[in-house]
């Protein structure tokens, strides 16, 4: 199957991607940029205004990535970039405390459930961070994670199931020691037998539990109702810390995450959160936080060690900032809206196409599972493990020759910003029928 329109409409992308091949381990700085789940060339992007993309070949393409989540307001947003020329005119890191970092930890606490909040540059760095501190607040080593979540490319973070369920893990990755993730537990997601199963064998070495607050690293897999609440529960009857990674969802899906949407109603409260990607603006910054009691711990408050060259940049910072106090529940109720009608519009597609399929969604994130039979739900990274790539590909493929960039991978969420107005949303949606029939027409998993 040919994955690329004629040459000469990828040429200059084409181009820099050899030049990155000789320079950068495939090409790219994050491995899910080089296309290999989709196959074809990456598109090169050379700017971006709004909820559109221009690569080097000068094609615009309508962006449902966002930077995979940041650009909540959508690119380029003028009050954002004159926050940000205007920070930077004033230097652009000292090294020590500034007003900006103040700013936005204030934001973050007033937002969500977290007493004190450290930032940091990335989100590996906030669930690394995160764990050595519930490591060393309790004084236990092990860690429990669910199978197909993803914080990052943390040693102990990166394992995959040992051979039974509640047994310990190995590594995810050659060059993890399988000492970094002997003391991780990976669980199969909203599964509560699991969890009790886990906890009754280890509950009193168990530091955290740390799962993504709603998945969106296998696609969107949104928690079971009462899941988040039974974790938060289950940690605490075992002396254990439940960490509510909010990387992805942090200030995506509500103004305070996942946590302001289904913790307020089902009551669960996180002891420590992750936030990333919105709350940096486009730049790198990343958080941690959580009680006060457990923050205490942190150097130079307590004895756990962290720090950062560039933490709290105030160039990153401002960004992260001014973003947070522009979205407000206005934005948030649009961006739900723009999802709603995306995900209706794809899941119509796919079945006048007679393409097997689920679309689900956690908040205004959402993804399309495609499939060779009908399933009535994908609630962990198996059931998730049971699309048939070759249909998205195809998908992805046309999507991409009609102008629409989708992640390039099945197994990720689509993003949206408050950029993604009508006339945004009717390009995306009149290139759903053949992106649909494109699946439709690619082998069954069987076939190939
Ligand atoms: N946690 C979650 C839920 C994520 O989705 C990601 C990245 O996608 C991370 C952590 C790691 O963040 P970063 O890529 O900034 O290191």
């Amino acid at each position: 199957m040919s994955t690329d329109p004629p040459a000469h409409l990828t040429a200059e992308s084409a181009a820099l991607f050899a030049r990155a091949q000789a320079v950068t381990p495939g090409g790219v700085n994050s491995p899910v940029r080089a296309f290999n789940a989709v196959g074809g060339t990456p598109r090169f992007i050379e700017r971006a205004a709004g909820a559109l993309l221009v690569d080097a070949d000068g094609r615009e393409y309508v962006d449902l990535v966002c930077s995979w989540g940041p650009m909540l307001l959508g690119h380029a947003h003028p009050e954002v970039q004159a926050a940000v020329q205007e920070a930077v005119s004033r230097g652009t890191s000292y090294g020590t405390p500034t007003r900006p970092e103040v700013e936005l930890a204030e934001e973050i606490v007033g937002r969500t459930p977290v007493d004190k909040v450290r930032l940091v540059s990335s989100g590996t760095e906030a669930t690394m961070s995160a764990i050595r501190l519930a490591r060393g607040f309790t004084g236990r080593d092990l860690v429990v994670k669910f199978a197909g979540c993803y914080h990052g490319h943390v040693d102990s973070l990166l394992a995959a199931a040992g051979s039974g369920l509640a047994t310990l893990s190995v590594p995810g990755t050659p060059g993890v020691p399988a000492a970094s993730t002997g003391a991780t537990l990976v669980l199969p997601y909203n599964d509560r037998e699991a969890v009790e199963a886990a906890f009754a064998e280890h509950g009193d070495a168990i530091a955290c539990l740390v799962t993504e607050a709603s998945p969106g690293n296998m696609g969107v897999v949104p928690p079971l109702p009462g899941f988040n609440a039974f974790l938060a529960e289950t940690c605490a009857r075992h002396g254990a810390l439940f960490v509510s990674d909010e990387v992805m969802t942090g200030f995506r899906v509500s103004r305070s995450g996942q946590w302001g949407l289904d913790g307020a109603v089902e009551g669960w409260t996180p002891d420590l959160v992750t936030f990333g990607k919105v709350m940096g603006g486009g730049f790198p910054a990343a958080a941690f936080g959580g009680r006060a009691d457990v923050m205490g711990m942190l150097s130079p408050e307590g004895p756990v060690y962290q720090a950062g060259t560039l933490s709290g940049n105030p160039v990153a910072t401002t960004a992260g900032l001014t973003t947070l106090r522009l979205a407000t529940d206005e934005v948030y109720a649009g961006i739900d809206r723009a999802a709603d009608l995306l995900a209706e519009a794809t899941d119509k597609a796919l079945s006048e196409a007679g393409v097997p399929h689920l679309v689900q969604s956690g908040g205004n994130m959402f993804s399309a599972f495609l499939f060779d039979d009908e399933v009535a739900e994908v609630r962990d990274f198996d059931d998730a493990s049971s699309q048939n790539v070759e249909r998205y590909k195809a998908f992805f493929h046309s999507m991409l020759d009609q102008g629409v960039y989708l992640p390039p991978s099945a197994y990720e969420a689509w993003f949206l910003s408050s950029a993604h107005d009508d006339a945004i949303l009717d390009r995306v949606v009149t290139a759903l029928p053949a992106a649909a029939r494109a699946a439709a027409a690619a082998p069954a998993r069987g076939d190939r």
